[in-house]
């Protein structure tokens, strides 16, 4: 009988360790915050593996301030995975620190907790955060301008003041190439210096589309021969996108270039965004260029 009554208490308490046990594995899942007994041998590393957790996130929620620095015995708290947790802003912190240290970005810190200025937090903030929502890093967007195009537009040096507008026009045909514009620009019209625009954009049918082609009154830094003003020809920047824009719209492909470029150009010259014009609007004559269906403002703004 005593025999009999001693072994039901022992199974009464294996039950009970069991059930403790049960609800302290239980805990993340149901995103209840357990608690956690550094046993011997056990690194937060290991811990934190155990729970699905980095080991900075498991310090950082603790207050370690040296993951490598803790004893045997000692208590954690264990933050439910994905879980949002409470945080208090350290000396030192900074939003991307303590946002690296719980897999989150300082944004999504900064948003939850209605941050304005990510410079302004003070120790002693308590911070709201939900552990593990990083994103992964998402490829970088392929560069408007193409670098090799970009080296040659940036290899000239450019004397400061030396342009003051920056003009766009149309070819007026969409069958131009590049050598047959030069061509009728030195041959035809006689101008000494061949191509009388700066820059050329191709189109997609005879000159590749969205292409910047590169010309060389740009090269050399001289004057343009593209507006009926001999003055303006001296401090404008020439820009043609083939085509014509009476009967047709610029490519996609040549409106992201263009207005790449046009940013590009106004960081390297200076030129004001209202200085940035279409033939029509800058041409001492009147002149349809480049054309009623182009829309200098939509491309820029967009
Ligand atoms: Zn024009």
């Amino acid at each position: 009988m005593l025999t009999f009554l001693a072994r039901g208490k022992r199974q009464t308490g294996r039950i009970l360790a069991i059930a403790a046990a049960a609800i302290l594995w239980l805990g993340p899942a149901l995103g209840q915050a357990a608690t956690h007994t550094i046993q011997r041998g056990e690194t937060l590393g290991v811990i934190a593996k155990k729970y699905g957790l980095s080991a900075s996130a498991l310090a950082a929620h603790n207050g370690i301030a040296d993951p490598n620095r803790v004893k045997v015995g000692q208590k954690l708290t264990i933050p439910a995975k994905a879980d949002t947790l409470t945080y208090t802003v350290l000396k030192g912190d900074t939003l991307s620190t303590i946002a690296k240290k719980h897999q989150t970005t300082a944004a999504a810190i900064a948003k939850a907790n209605g941050i304005k200025n990510p410079n302004a937090i003070r120790p002693g903030r308590k911070l709201k955060i939900t552990v593990g929502t990083a994103k992964k890093p998402t490829k970088p967007r392929p560069a408007a301008i193409a670098g090799s195009t970009l080296r040659e537009i940036n290899r000239p040096r450019i004397r400061r003041n030396r342009w003051k507008h920056i003009v766009i026009h149309h070819s007026a045909d969409s069958n131009n190439s590049i050598r047959g514009m030069e061509h009728y620009h030195r041959r035809v019209r006689r101008m000494e210096n061949g191509l009388a625009y700066h820059f050329v954009i191709g189109n997609g049918v005879k000159t590749t589309d969205g292409k910047i082609y590169v010309g060389d009154r740009w090269k050399r830094q001289i004057r343009g021969g593209h507006l009926a003003s001999s003055s303006l020809n001296e401090v404008a920047i020439g820009i043609c996108l083939v085509g014509n824009f009476e009967k047709t719209l610029p490519t996609a492909k040549q409106r992201t270039s263009l207005k790449a470029l046009v940013s590009h150009l106004r960081k390297r010259t200076g030129v004001p965004f209202s200085q940035v014009r279409t033939h029509r609007h800058i041409n001492p004559k009147p002149t349809i260029c480049p054309g009623r269906r182009f829309s200098l403002r939509s491309i820029l703004s967009t």
